[in-house]
């Protein structure tokens, strides 16, 4: 279900000597099934602006358009866009209420008006989805889950009104990293088996690289970039000036470049990082190997102005390649 975002505003306490200017003329378009990431420093706007894409928020001018549906007109029942429109808080643990975990996740269904029998089918298939099978963890207590087994069950809890869009806001924030794991696979499982739109609030820019294929960089309640994480982590300055880093492959990139590597080319993923930096000492070796080479003949002078002349044109030739002080013919054949 795609989402049309179109001048959006909102004041908090509009009028009153505090009121804050929380989202400014904001616009933007969700894809159906696209997997869109919002990034943006503590205060940016992002919380503000996902409760405004199941109307939990009204906006204070603007439009929104969810499935063709015009969520700010007076006319439209925001019920129905609130179960197409999952909404997963920060933290949403801290929502469970019910004493056992079947009746916590049951609780939107059982809202809908479904029958006994459709709130247990949902609730199954919910409970499986996070992984916390029915047959251990349905008669369970919210409260004696571990905390990432919470965060999964109160997921659950969205997952299990079906929504054509499922939104997450930091949902793996103060998580070890091993239910970060978890938290992360879960997402890309439910979006898998049920096609789910996902937009998915984050400050780790290695999940967004990984997972978003679009990306929308809120600053002072502006959307000040959006693009696929390519096009958004090749600015990285522009987001180090907003406060915001780049994933971890990138900044390895960036320092080697600080060192006077000349290498064009950017990394999302260590993978990536691994094949420019060889590819890069390859090419560095490379070099190295043709000049001693030349060296070595005793053509003089001549031959080794061209081939120096051909690394300059070709071949990078860069500091880096004099702090590697294991250069030469043997060194580089054995880096290839
Ligand atoms: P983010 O999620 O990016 O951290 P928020 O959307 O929570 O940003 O906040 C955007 C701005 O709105 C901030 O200046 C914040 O202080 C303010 N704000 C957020 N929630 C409220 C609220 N309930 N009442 C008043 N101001 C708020
Ligand atoms: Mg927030």
């Amino acid at each position: 279900m795609a989402i049309i975002v179109e001048n959006i505003n909102y004041i908090y306490g509009k009028g009153l000597p505090e009121e804050t200017y929380a989202l400014r003329d904001v616009s933007f378009t969700v894809e159906e099934g696209s997997f869109t990431g919002i990034i943006g420093h503590t205060g940016s706007g992002k919380s503000t602006l996902i409760q405004h894409l199941n109307g939990l928020l009204k906006p204070d001018s603007g439009k929104i358009t969810v499935g063709g549906c015009d969520i700010t007109s007076k006319d439209t029942v925001l019920r129905d866009i609130r179960k197409k429109v999952g909404l997963v808080f920060q933290y949403p643990e801290y929502q469970l209420f019910e004493e056992t975990v079947e009746k916590d996740v049951g609780y939107g269904p059982k809202n809908m008006g479904m029958t006994e029998k459709e709130i247990q089918q949902r609730v199954r298939e919910a409970l499986d989805l996070v992984d916390l099978p029915f047959e251990e963890y349905g008669s369970r207590s919210p409260f004696e889950l571990s905390g990432g087994q919470k965060r999964r069950a109160a997921i659950a809890g969205v997952i299990a009104m079906e929504p054509e869009v499922l939104i997450l806001d930091e949902p793996t924030a103060g998580l070890d990293p091993a239910t970060h794991r978890d938290i992360l696979d879960m997402i890309c499982r439910i979006r898998e088996q049920r096609g789910t739109t996902v937009i998915f609030v984050s400050h780790n820019m290695d999940d967004i690289a990984r997972l978003c294929d679009r990306v929308l960089v809120m600053d002072e309640g502006q959307l000040v970039m959006t693009g696929t994480p390519a096009e958004v982590f090749a600015q990285s300055q522009k987001l180090k000036d907003i406060g915001l880093g780049i994933p971890e492959a990138g900044e390895l990139i960036e320092a080697m470049r600080r060192r006077g590597a000349k290498i064009e080319e950017n990394a999302l993923f260590p993978e990536e990082a691994a094949e420019i930096i060889g590819r890069y000492f390859r090419k560095q070796a490379g070099t190295k190997a043709r000049r001693d080479n030349t060296d070595s003949t005793g053509a003089g002078m001549r031959r080794g102005a061209s081939a120096a002349q051909e690394t300059d044109t070709e071949e990078e030739c860069t500091g880096m390649e004099a702090q590697n002080p294991e250069g030469g013919a043997d060194g580089g054949n054995e880096t290839c």
